[in-house]
């Protein structure tokens, strides 16, 4: 029964998604150009996925009955969330083809369990994670060591765009910031000088064929990415090459199967750090549906089909913007982006991700500036940075 989905002919097969945002939405559109359908398993009304997809479950991911439903329609199953519960990953994995595993993002969801894995595999990857201690109660900060001072305490799980961290000088800072994590589990890791930060996506198919894609280099702006440039106007062709063969020794360790983004930082001195890890495609990798021969979200396609992985070459060179819902804000009154203008970019790539309503820090959609030059490209954003105001 855990077979991968076939590439349908006459009568047209489902996958599933466990998700209903835009990383669905953009994986629901990759795969109905191949044929399929897709049903999307989300507890929101009207959310980006769902919007595309054939059809929209509405239910929290861990309904009975929905599961039911999805596994009786559906041949294989994926997800675009990394939070999803991984009990009905494991639940669905019993009668059909699910990637990736309940295992593997289990790991993706811990911070404290993501470190233990790098850290084992760094002896092979030569890259370990930053130095931390695990917090899990208020006598554990009494045996904090004060190299780990000024750090960062983050909460295991359910973190993302900055949420979730306290960044503390000392001991006393440390103890005030774990008093209002409400006694959840934490990790605290130290602050590191970062030079930049680089992502590298990865897919792996159920065959354990592996691709890796150019890495990427990302800027953020309080916590949320702001841009993405690739090639990387920072790493070296080593350093590139060394978070490369890391990628794919992490993702072939866990036998992943699926897309697969891991974040690394950069230090001052030139040596790297891996950061963490997301079970799905990523934002960072939303270049390479511009600028690659295929982009991460057909590869997630094609390991949901057992189909042979997309060419991960990058034809040409690329900048992402993020656009987040602070653009459609000009102090009271709410105003409408000029996406004629940015149209008007011979360069400009816009996605929208069909969201209701923006918020400030909401992800609305992105664009991608893709040229024959970095530079046509990185003209292009400053115009559109201008526009956009
Ligand atoms: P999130 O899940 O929110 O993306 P991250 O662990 O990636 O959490 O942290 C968010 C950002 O905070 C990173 O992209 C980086 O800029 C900064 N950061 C995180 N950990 C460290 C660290 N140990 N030293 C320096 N900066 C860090
Ligand atoms: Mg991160």
């Amino acid at each position: 029964p855990q077979r991968a989905a076939q590439l349908p002919n006459s009568s047209s097969s489902y996958l599933g998604m466990l998700g209903g945002g835009q990383l669905g939405r953009m994986f629901v559109h990759e795969a109905q150009a191949l044929g399929f359908k897709v049903l999307v398993l989300e507890p929101e009304a009207d959310c980006p996925a769902g919007q595309a997809a054939d059809q929209h479950l509405q239910a929290a991911y861990d309904d009975p009955e929905a599961l039911a439903k999805m596994a009786a329609l559906c041949a294989s199953i994926t997800t675009e969330f990394e939070n999803v519960p991984a009990a009905s990953l494991a639940w669905l994995a019993q009668t059909r083809f699910v990637a990736p595993s309940a295992a593997c993002v289990s790991i993706a969801q811990n911070r404290i369990e993501e470190k233990q894995f790098f850290s084992r595999c760094a002896l092979e990857t030569g890259i370990y994670p930053a130095p931390h201690a695990v917090i899990a109660s208020l006598a554990d900060l009494e045996t904090i060591s004060d190299a780990l001072f000024p750090g960062i305490l983050k909460t295991a799980r359910m973190g993302y765009d900055g949420k979730g961290q306290v960044r503390v000088k000392n001991l006393e800072e440390l103890r005030d910031a774990y008093s209002n994590m409400d006694g959840v589990l934490c990790v605290l890791e130290k602050m590191l000088p970062l030079a930049y930060e680089i992502s590298v996506l990865v897919a792996r198919g159920a065959n354990g064929e592996a691709v890796v894609y150019p890495i990427a280099e990302n800027v953020h702006r309080e916590g949320v990415l702001f841009t993405t440039t690739v090639p990387s106007p920072h790493v070296s062709a080593d350093a590139a090459n060394q978070a490369q063969k890391a990628a794919l020794k992490l993702i072939a360790d866990i036998g992943y199967v699926g897309v697969l983004c891991i974040e690394f930082f950069v230090l001052k001195d030139g040596s790297m750090v891996v950061n963490e890890m997301a079970p799905r495609p990523h934002n960072s990798g939303h270049y390479t549906m511009d600028a690659c021969m295929s982009s991460q979200f057909a590869q997630q396609v094609r390991a949901m089909a057992g189909l042979p992985l997309g060419d991960v070459r990058q034809h040409s060179p690329c900048v992402m913007l993020n656009i987040l819902g602070d653009i459609w804000f000009d102090g009271s009154t709410l105003r409408s982006p000029a996406w004629d203008k940015i149209l008007a970019l011979p360069s400009a790539h816009l996605h929208l991700y069909g969201k209701a309503e923006p918020r400030p820090g909401r992800k609305m959609g992105h664009i991608s500036f893709v040229a024959s030059s970095m530079e046509q490209a990185q003209a292009d954003l400053r115009s559109a940075c201008k526009i956009l105001g």
